[in-house]
C-alpha cells in the first residue's frame, strides 16, 4: 500500500500569482506550525486558542486536525507506523498547499515518529515550518483522557496507542516548547491569550524571533501586544 507512483510527463505550470502575490492581499505570509504531542497532550485546544486569537487580529488561518483529516481525505489510513507516515506525510503536502495560497495553518497531530516529522518539515524553507512540540506528561494525558483512548488502551482494546503500545519521539530541536498543563478553568483567560500568542510569535507574526516559549509565561510583555485578543 501506499506505493508513490512516478509522475511520468508531468510539467508543472508556473502562476502569475505566486505567494508574493498573495502575500500583499492577505497582509501576511503563509505558515505552517506543526503541533506535535501525545493524545490529549493539548494539541487540539491550543491550536483553536492560537487560531481564534490569530483570527481576531485579521489573520487568515486554518487547522488540519488528525482526527477531522482522519474523517476524509485520510479515511483510508489506520495506525500502524506505515499508515501514520503516510497520514503525515498527506497532512504536510495539504498544509503546503494551504501555506502557498497565504494562509497560517496549524497541524494538530499526534505525528509520533521523528522520521516523518523530519519528513514533512522537509518540504518547507525555514521560515515557513515551525515544530511545537505539546510537552505533557503521559500520565497527565491518560488522566484526561477526552476521548477515552488511554481506557481502552489499557484495557488491551488498542494495541497502536501512542504512549501506550506505541513509541512516541520527542522532538530533539522544536522551534517552540509549549506546556500543556496549566489549568485551563482557573487562568482561562491568560493561559489560552498565553498560548495564542505563543502561537503567533511561533508563525512569527508579531515580531520578536521564535524561541522556546514555556508555557508562555512573560510572552505579552516581551511582545507587546494588548491582552484582549482572545473572545
Ligand atoms: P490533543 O489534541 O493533543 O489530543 P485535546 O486538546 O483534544 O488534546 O485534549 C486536551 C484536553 O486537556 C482537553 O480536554 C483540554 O480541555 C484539557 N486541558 C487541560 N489543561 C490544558 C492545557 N493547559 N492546555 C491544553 N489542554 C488542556
Amino acid at each position: 500500500r501506499h506505493v508513490m507512483r512516478r509522475a511520468f510527463n508531468v510539467v508543472p505550470h508556473t502562476y502569475d500569482v505566486d505567494h508574493e502575490a498573495r502575500v500583499r492581499l492577505m497582509g501576511h505570509a503563509g505558515k505552517v506550525v506543526w503541533l506535535t504531542g501525545l493524545p490529549g497532550s493539548g494539541k487540539s485546544t491550543i491550536a483553536d486558542a492560537a487560531v481564534r486569537a490569530l483570527h481576531a487580529l485579521g489573520v487568515h488561518t486554518y487547522v488540519l486536525d488528525g482526527d477531522n483529516v482522519r474523517t476524509g481525505l485520510n479515511k483510508d489510513l489506520g495506525f500502524t507506523a506505515e499508515d501514520r507516515a503516510e497520514n503525515v506525510r498527506r497532512v504536510a503536502e495539504v498544509g503546503k498547499l494551504m501555506r502557498d495560497s497565504g494562509l497560517v495553518v496549524f497541524v494538530a497531530l499526534v505525528s509520533p515518529y521523528r522520521a516523518d516529522r523530519e519528513s514533512a518539515a522537509g518540504l518547507f524553507g525555514p521560515d515557513e515550518f515551525l515544530e511545537v512540540y505539546i510537552d505533557t506528561p503521559v500520565e497527565v494525558c491518560a488522566e484526561r483522557d477526552p476521548k477515552g483512548l488511554y481506557a481502552k488502551a489499557a484495557a488491551g482494546n488498542l494495541p497502536n496507542m501512542t504512549g501506550m503500545g506505541q513509541a512516541y519521539e520527542v522532538p530533539e530541536h522544536p522551534d517552540v516548547v509549549l506546556h500543556g498543563t496549566g489549568d485551563l478553568d482557573v487562568g482561562r483567560h491568560a493561559d489560552a491569550e498565553h498560548r495564542a500568542i505563543a502561537g503567533g510569535a511561533a508563525a512569527g507574526l508579531f515580531g520578536p524571533e521564535p524561541g522556546v516559549v514555556g508555557g508562555g509565561e512573560g510572552a505579552l510583555e516581551r511582545l507587546d501586544v494588548v491582552p484582549a485578543v482572545v473572545d
